[in-house]
């Protein structure tokens, strides 16, 4: 099968049926193909085979990471006398994300076969879905969906007749932004305030009650239907090498069209916003753009055109992280943007390590001041201090995220900081 150069004409995988009406009924998603595979794999493929085909499909993970969803699987060890469990994360607290929502609210079959699929190539028996406790509409689709299936001997105890079972829980959090990260999703699961690990053990090996658990976000898990019906070699030409597939991208800020848009990866971050978004509220280039969720650090307008790859944005020294795009155009304010995000950040510490802990309030208090034009002569240095000593000394990377919005505020507007400073205004 050869694929479409124009990302327009690629159907979409995990947003092929989103705008069926009642798509979220078991009745109308088994007419528009639901669970038409499944008897298939639970009767002719095993754990190997499904690993290798999602390998060879090269998807990678679709939360924020990039991990290859097949390696991942592949860490688990067998044989060790444990349960092995399976999380989604369905968290989805990074400011700007709202792709696994609309998957959850419209298609949430198609997440609970691909979490089946999953759950029989890793040998799991016991699945949960976390989401955050903000979205109770959605979990209380999810369950509706989970009790259909159930009822219909897709989930349970030997599944249609195939003699695999596997149970499916769904777990609201509280409404921590951290409990996204997977160790203390992990640990809010059990009960317990949700704050990451030290890792390793990762939770491949020692997760979820120290037994090993694979965490995979909503859309990863949602294209492993796609992949296992019609191949991993098909996955695999979709998108460009190392970033295959199709990714929805979560598009909010000043562009005229915002929302959720699945294109392959690879598609030019132009043509996503003019195509696709209607094109910039003003000018014609952005001023800044946020690629990849708050925590990314920022593009400019001479990234305009880049191609919306893992890799190619690792290169242009950011990172696609989930696919949250937020465009600022040249009205914006891009201190009261920075100053924002501190906020946000310095709220979401879990208060473990000291540099996150402190880091993050020394950063909003300097915001704060910035941002009302009361800022400090040493301002600038001391945040990029803090900034520079937060990034990389913690148990997990929420401290960097934090700093990212900071690092590239001053790296790419020093004047826009130095106009409110006091000194420069007098
Ligand atoms: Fe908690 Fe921040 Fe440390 Fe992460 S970096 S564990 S959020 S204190």
């Amino acid at each position: 099968m050869t694929i479409p150069s124009d990302p327009k004409q690629v159907k979409a995988i995990c947003f092929a049926n989103i705008h069926v009406p009642d798509m979220r009924k078991l009745e109308v998603a088994r007419a528009h193909g639901a669970y038409e595979f499944l008897p298939t794999v639970l009767n002719e493929f095993d754990s190997s085979r499904i690993i290798d085909e999602v390998k060879t499909a090269g998807i990678r993970g679709r939360g924020g990471a990039g991990f290859p969803t097949g390696l991942k699987w592949s860490f688990v060890p067998r044989s060790t006398g444990k349960p092995t469990y399976l999380m989604c994360n369905a968290d989805e607290g990074e400011p700007g994300t709202f792709k696994d929502r609309d998957i959850m609210r419209f298609d949430p079959h198609l997440l609970i076969e691909g979490m089946i699929m999953a759950g029989f190539a890793l040998d799991v028996h016991d699945a949960y879905i976390y989401i955050r406790g903000e979205f109770l509409h959605e979990a209380n689709i999810l369950n509706e969906a989970i009790a259909e299936a159930y009822a219909a001997n897709l989930l349970g105890e030997n599944i249609l007749g195939t003699g695999f079972s596997m149970h499916l829980t769904v777990h609201r959090g509280a409404g921590a932004y951290i409990c996204g990260e997977e160790t203390a999703l992990i640990e809010s699961v059990e009960g317990k305030p949700g704050r990451p690990r030290f890792k390793p053990p990762f939770p491949a090996v020692e997760g979820f009650y120290r037994c090993p658990t694979v965490v995979n976000n909503v859309e990863t898990l949602s294209t492993i239907p796609a992949i296992l019906k019609h191949g991993g070699d098909w996955h695999a030409q979709i998108g460009q090498p190392n970033n295959t597939g199709m990714k929805i991208f979560s598009v909010s800020g000043q562009v005229n069209k915002p929302g959720n848009y699945e294109v392959p990866l690879g598609t030019p971050l132009k043509t996503l916003i003019e195509d696709y978004c209607g094109g910039l509220q003003h000018g014609s280039v952005p001023k800044a753009i946020i690629p990849g969720g708050s925590s990314s650090p920022w593009l400019m307008a001479e990234h305009y055109e880049i191609p919306l790859t893992f890799d190619e944005l690792a290169k242009a020294g950011s990172m696609l992280g989930s696919g949250a795009i937020i465009v600022m155009d040249e009205t914006a304010d891009v201190v009261a943007v920075a100053r924002r995000l501190a906020h946000f950040y310095a709220h979401e510490s879990c208060g473990q390590c000291t540099p996150c802990r402190e880091g993050t309030g020394w950063l909003e208090r300097i915001m704060m001041r910035v941002e009302a034009g009361q800022g400090r002569p040493d301002d600038i240095q001391v945040l990029s201090d803090a900034a520079t000593h937060m990034a990389g000394r913690t148990i997990c990377a929420l401290a960097d995220g934090a700093a990212a919005p900071i690092l590239s505020l001053l790296k790419h507007f020093p004047e826009e900081v130095r106009a409110r400073l006091v000194e420069s205004a007098a």
